[in-house]
């Protein structure tokens, strides 16, 4: 679960305090999903950051699974638009390469750690491309490495930054669907930033509006669709009109 309380946080730019985010209340339970939308530059990245533990929030009080956010954990996995592999490594190498950097009783020993990376590309459905290297993979299988990466961790929750943006049309709704079923395999709570309205609705069960203009208040809207989703329902296009 993420609980987000009277959240603020400002940044000086050339002597002045620009605020990004002012006086934010969301909470989702574990296992739910909330999609942040918003114009550019309303803060969608620079909450997502902070959920991260990557920025700090002026005030606040910011929890994932009760435990207040302080530095980036384990418990808490990015992935990001472009999925940041390493090049020189293969692709169950960068799977299996957050479990090997782990220390103390957590580590994972290097057979443990492939044997579980094998696990999560098989989940995403590259279990023949472990050998493979990045520059060798489209797009989407990257970013499918990247999310086997994430979760290989086991994180409680998934903070995705349009993880789909960089993807053609056809592409992003395979990945959507894709991210849907993983998303209730393994339980895993998400909060996901994208520009795509029609996503949004798809993988939400409650959108998070961010303004512009910082007088006006975030907008919460909770999308009481059955799940899986069905992209011709009425209900659907309602909702995302
Ligand atoms: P986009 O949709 O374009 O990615 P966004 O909604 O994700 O935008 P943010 O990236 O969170 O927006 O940025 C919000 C505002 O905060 C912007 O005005 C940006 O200039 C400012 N900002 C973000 N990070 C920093 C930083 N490290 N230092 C100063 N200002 C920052």
């Amino acid at each position: 679960e993420v609980s987000i309380r009277d959240l603020s946080k400002s940044f000086r730019i050339a002597g002045r305090d620009f605020p990004v985010i002012r006086n934010l209340n969301v909470a989702i339970g574990a296992g739910e999903s909330l999609v942040i939308v918003g114009a550019s530059g309303s803060g969608k990245t620079t909450l997502l950051r902070i959920l991260a533990g990557l920025e700090t929030a002026d005030a606040g009080d910011v929890r994932v699974s009760g435990r207040q956010v302080s530095g980036v954990g384990a418990e808490r996995a990015m992935i990001f638009q472009e999925p940041r592999l390493l090049p020189w490594v293969n692709v169950l190498g960068n799977v299996a390469f957050g479990l090997e950097l782990r220390q103390g009783a957590r580590k994972v020993p290097r057979r443990e750690a492939e044997a579980q990376a094998r696990h999560y590309l098989s989940l995403v459905g590259l279990t023949d491309f472990a050998d493979a290297f990045p520059r060798q993979l489209s797009g989407g299988m990257a970013q499918r490495v990247g999310i086997a990466r994430a979760l290989a961790v086991q994180p409680e929750i998934l903070l995705l930054d349009e993880p789909f943006g960089a993807l053609d049309a056809m592409t992003r709704i395979t990945m959507q669907n894709e991210l849907t079923r993983i998303w209730h395999e393994e339980q895993v709570t998400m909060v996901l930033v994208t520009h795509d309205l029609e996503e949004a609705v798809y993988l939400a069960d409650r959108v998070l509006v961010l303004p512009k203009e910082k007088h006006r208040a975030p907008r919460l809207l909770d999308i009481d669709l059955p799940r899986p989703r069905d992209r011709s329902s009425p209900a659907f296009t309602r909702y995302r009109e």
